[in-house]
């Protein structure tokens, strides 16, 4: 796609990310947000991404981080170890995303109001890699103050967009809740009207947010569930996305069909019907989180299931009671097994999202 001739491999900064959205709108499509927790998931990923000759977007979550450093870690120092993680994951896309020679979009997921540490610790380490580099290390962070009141939301959001602004750094905003359980962010008892965004509230978020910069996403609710459950326990209404569209372009006097760039939460399991619709009206970023998970164990379930008789002890199968299963529990055989499991799905999934063939890096 000749539109995105300006992009190389690599971390985008928030600019090129803007531009990006900007021509998924025009072209009618949304890249998939995949959470990574260590070099085998982000390995996938960019293999994936290579072969469909596109775009990614690589998140890490607050937990994901620190699983990223290690699990003892954590148990020490939760912030610390999810501020430590998430620098060694970015730096790892970094110099990978150069290798794979794929454009990437490292983002940072739900950071609710106890994690904003969290935060504070990346844009600390932030600013001297600027200087250093003069690139940001990520493309963009979420704040999810969505259990806050909107006015407090914004306050915060706004304080952090402006700090953001100087590293040229994206920020991503919650307003109403996302459903269900992830990664410790737990609504699953959460009453069903937070689950659907006034339009008024997108409103009000626009209103603060376009004063700093227009390099934002909103992640508005339309009844989003993270994890995959029975479709009759969902009822997703994506019409709250076009009626904020609209309600926007009235009291702005905009042309742009869709002015803002609206993230979907809890992707996973969502049919093709909803995705379509949620694109049209100006979803540019799917989250994939569950859907990626059962993929990565199904491939190593798949393995056991076909190689079962050669996995139980170091010596003795079928063929022998002497003979050796190295060649079987090779973390590196099943592994991979996984990972093509993940290769899969997420081919499949460009498809659906539109996003196949949006970059193809000219290796002569
Ligand atoms: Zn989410």
């Amino acid at each position: 796609m000749n539109c995105l001739s300006f992009l190389k491999p690599g971390v985008m900064s928030g600019k090129d990310m803007k531009k990006v959205f900007y021509f998924a709108k025009k072209k009618k499509f949304a890249l998939p947000a995949i959470n990574c927790i260590d070099t085998n998931s982000i390995n996938s990923v960019l293999e994936a991404t290579r072969k469909s000759n596109t775009i990614i977007i690589i998140q890490f979550s607050f937990s994901g981080s620190s699983f990223f450093l290690g699990k003892s870690f954590y148990k020490g120092n939760i912030i610390k170890s999810a501020i430590y993680g998430s620098i060694l994951g970015a730096k790892y896309v970094h110099e990978a995303s150069i290798y794979y020679k794929v454009p990437v979009i490292l983002h940072t997921d739900h950071c609710t109001k106890d994690c904003l540490p969290w935060l504070d610790g990346l844009l600390k380490y932030n600013i001297d890699f600027y200087k250093s580099y003069g690139k940001s290390l990520f493309s963009s962070h979420m704040i999810d103050l969505s259990k806050n009141k909107i006015k407090d939301n914004l306050d915060i959001c706004c304080f952090y967009f402006k700090k953001f602004k100087k590293l040229n750094i994206n920020i991503e905003i919650e307003l109403g809740c996302t459903g269900g359980e992830e990664d410790g962010l737990d609504n699953s008892n959460i009453h069903r009207k937070y689950l659907y965004t006034s339009p008024k509230d997108v409103l009000y978020a626009y209103k603060k947010l376009i004063e700093i910069d227009n390099t934002f996403t909103i992640a508005a609710s339309f009844g989003n569930v993270h994890g995959v459950y029975k479709s009759s326990n969902i009822c997703l209404s994506p019409d709250i996305l076009l009626n904020s569209q609209k309600l926007i372009k009235k009291k702005f006097f905009i042309k742009e069909i869709n002015p803002l760039n609206f993230v979907f939460h809890g992707g996973s399991g969502s049919n093709k019907k909803i995705i379509k619709k949620s694109i049209d009206y100006g979803v540019v970023k799917i989250n994939l989180d569950t859907d990626i998970q059962w993929s990565s164990w199904k491939g190593i379930l798949d393995y056991y299931l076909i190689n079962k008789d050669y996995l139980n002890s170091q010596l003795g199968n079928p063929r022998g009671y002497d003979k050796p299963n190295k060649k079987y529990y090779d973390p590196r055989v099943w592994l991979r097994y996984s990972q093509k499991y993940i290769i899969r799905y997420l081919v499949k999934k460009f498809k659906i999202l539109n996003c196949l063939n949006l970059f193809k890096y000219n290796f002569k």
